[in-house]
């Protein structure tokens, strides 16, 4: 059966458009006859019923063949491109780390990266503290392959972090209270190979080095740094019987061509230049210049009806007709611009370290790898290449290696401190500037 149904889908598939929409009519007709079933007689009752079932353009929609990618297709998926910082920098591939900003819930932030409801829930009943995330506290948790939740983790402060681990039925928590002393550090070096090994020389952690990796993203490649640049780092570590158990990196300067470039964490967990500016640059929402409509959902863990398999979709297709043009949401560098079996004619672009967007099935591209683009910018024409069942725009976007949901994704913001919490941080930026201080 699976086989056939799996044929059917196939054939159908290949069918040229105007005979898929007739016969995607014709199946809608055939199975509206087959529930609506207007006089139904039931032996023993009084008088027969009669029953209408109308079956709503909504209902309608989802019979008829999407502007989608087909459910058969297992990867949509060249693997996401990397570069030499991704593989220095590792550890932190499927670890997802997020810092609470105002009017964030756990709800809206989990929610985004497809995770369940239900599991939100749970994890609310064994602790109702997680009801009221505060400004600058970080979470991080990471997913099982399936999608769920495997572990959260929430700093509340520098002196407790909270743990919830899956078990059987539901999420386990455990507390643990920070005993040691923090203390600040100023660490310096030069570049001379990699900034990575050079800063691990200078006595930088990895996740240390990935942190001011990303504090920095907005401003500098780091695979562009030249020999004799120069870098100060200051952190915070908490240390307790002579080791280092945690810590917090408070400012960065990196010298590079002359030029020097800092980004200082303020007391909302984000970084910001000497004046307290924000250092994202904002994104878009829609890949397009106007909104279409959503022909199928971002969802980890679409189950396949034939195969039973989940079948996740990474990303958003938008109903958009062939020859649209398609816009980068955001400023970055093309780093893949080819022709795939699956995704047809697709784009990746990078932002910063931690952001990269894919657009796939387009009829044609207008850039190629290592372009350079800006917000708004045209990178190719809609279509529908690849494996797809109709013209649509396919769009991901992926935050530290992982996809997120386009639709609700937290995305960076270009604003800066203003009022209080700008004096506040000014204030700081004056105890920490002179720390920065190169060898
Ligand atoms: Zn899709």
């Amino acid at each position: 059966m699976q086989q056939i149904a799996r044929s059917v889908a196939l054939a159908f598939n290949n069918l040229p458009r105007p005979h898929r929409v007739m016969l995607g009519s014709l199946t809608v007709v055939t199975l509206a006859v087959a529930v609506w079933r207007p006089f139904v007689y039931h032996p023993g009752e009084t008088s027969p019923i009669v029953k209408t079932i109308e079956i709503d353009k909504n209902q309608l929609r989802t019979l008829l063949p999407e502007a989608s990618e087909p459910l058969d297709q297992t990867a949509s998926d060249d693997e996401l491109p990397q570069d030499e910082i991704d593989q220095d920098v590792t550890a932190e591939t499927g670890t997802h780390d997020y810092v609470v900003s105002s009017g964030d819930t756990l709800s809206n932030v989990l929610n985004q990266y497809g995770i369940d409801m239900g599991e939100i829930s749970q994890l609310v009943k064994i602790d109702n503290d997680l009801r009221n995330l505060q400004l600058g506290q970080q979470l991080s948790w990471t997913l099982t392959d399936e999608g769920q939740l495997q572990r959260l983790t929430w700093e509340m402060s520098r002196r407790e972090t909270r743990t919830y681990d899956r078990i059987d039925n539901g999420f386990k928590m455990s507390s643990e209270l920070q005993k040691g002393e923090w203390k600040n550090s100023v660490l310096t070096g030069e570049v001379n190979d990699s900034f990575v090994s050079s800063a691990q020389r200078a006595g930088l952690t990895s996740a240390e080095i990935s942190n001011v990796i990303k504090a920095l993203q907005w401003q500098m490649d780091f695979r562009k740094l030249r020999a004799g640049d120069k870098f100060s780092v200051l952190m915070s570590r908490e240390e307790l019987d002579g080791k280092n158990e945690q810590s917090q990196l408070l400012g960065v300067r990196l010298r590079s061509g002359g030029k020097d470039y800092y980004a200082i964490r303020a007391e909302d967990g984000k970084f910001y230049d000497r004046t307290g500016s924000g250092l994202a640059r904002g994104f878009m929402r829609f890949p397009t210049v106007k909104q279409y409509r959503v022909s199928s959902n971002f969802n980890p863990r679409r189950l396949n009806p034939v195969t039973g398999r989940i079948a996740p979709h990474k990303g958003v297709d938008f109903a958009v007709p062939i020859g649209t043009p398609v816009l980068a949401v955001g400023d970055g560098e093309v780093v893949q611009a080819k022709r795939s079996a699956g995704a047809g004619n697709y784009v990746a672009i990078r932002h910063g370290r931690q952001y990269m967007t894919r657009y796939m099935h387009m009829e044609k591209l207008l850039v190629k790898p290592g372009d350079k683009v800006k917000r708004g910018d045209r990178i190719g024409l809609s279509g529908s290449t690849g494996r797809s069942t109709g013209p649509h725009l396919h769009y991901e976007i992926w935050i530290n290696n992982q996809a997120v949901n386009p639709l609700t994704a937290k995305l960076p913001r270009t604003e800066g401190l203003t009022g209080k919490d700008r004096a506040e941080f000014l204030a700081q930026v004056r105890e920490v500037l002179p720390q920065l201080k190169l060898n």
